[in-house]
């Protein structure tokens, strides 16, 4: 069993106001195996967390570590991070004009397997995924991102989840913009590779929704750049209650 372990985190960015600390201290400990929602109040952090382990160059690390299994994170390229099984869907994802999912996928695999998948159980498992995904056939050969709606931007992400085979995912505000159907098909994805490869989920959320089809092992409540609050599954459903006033009043005074 793998994990990821983010110790003392403090992240910033240079703005055209100067350096803006954002990560103030972020201790985190993923499992694999086990889903870890991070919820908290917009402008948190919560992203910023999310695009500091994918190695976005924008985030600055002042000090702390993340670390897979004792290597540290921080110093891998992002192509290493994918290939050390760690896998990341931006709230944002970007277009690639001229590439095919199923191209984008091949090259995905290829990539961090260091060899190409066999052609036939490869074309094999993208039709599985897709099905169970409920995906057209004819999405395969579309261009990635380009004018998918927001739905199947995230079934493309799962896609690319059930495909790859991570240790751990980042799943950054999976949710928004779902509809409940959407949303069901995208969860039982998250599930089943949970089930089947003992995928470990770091599923960032603003709104508790999500967590009535992916139930958290444990829930971190994510207030201004750092972990107020652990629990288990039921810290969600207070929060679903309370909402946030309660932190947010909190650090006011302090
Ligand atoms: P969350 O995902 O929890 O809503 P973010 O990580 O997106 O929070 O943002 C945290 C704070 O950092 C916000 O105040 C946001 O405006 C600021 N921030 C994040 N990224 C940048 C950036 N690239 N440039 C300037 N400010 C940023
Ligand atoms: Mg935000
Ligand atoms: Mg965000």
């Amino acid at each position: 069993m793998s994990t990821l372990v983010i110790n003392d985190l403090h992240v910033s960015v240079e703005t055209d106001q100067g350096t803006k600390h954002i990560l103030k201290g972020v201790d985190l400990t993923l499992e694999q195996g086990s889903i870890h929602a991070i919820m908290g109040p917009n402008g948190s952090g919560k992203s910023t967390l999310a695009y500091t382990i994918a190695g976005h160059p924008k985030y600055h690390v002042e000090s702390g570590s993340v670390k897979l299994d004792g290597e540290e994170v921080l110093d891998m390229s992002v192509d290493a991070r994918a290939r050390a099984g760690i896998f990341l869907a931006m709230q944002y994802p970007v277009e690639i004009p001229g590439v095919t999912v199923s191209n984008f996928l091949r090259t995905a695999k290829t990539a961090i397997d260091g060899e190409a998948p066999a052609l036939r159980p490869w074309l094999k498992e993208i039709r599985g995924s897709m099905e169970a995904l409920r995906m057209d056939k004819t999405f395969a050969e579309r261009n990635v991102n380009e004018g998918f709606s927001g739905g199947e931007k995230k079934r493309h992400e799962i896609l690319q989840l059930e495909l790859l085979k991570p240790r751990f995912a980042v799943l950054d505000e999976t949710d928004s913009g779902l509809d409940v159907d959407a949303l069901k098909i995208v969860s039982e994805g998250v599930n089943r590779a949970k089930a089947n490869t003992g995928l470990g989920v770091l599923l960032i959320t603003h709104y508790t929704r999500i967590l009535r089809y992916i139930h958290p092992d444990f829930v971190h409540v994510f207030v201004d750049g750092r972990v107020a609050e652990e629990g288990g599954p039921e810290l969600a459903d207070r929060l679903e209650n309370e909402g946030y006033d309660r932190y947010l009043t909190g650090t006011s005074v302090g």
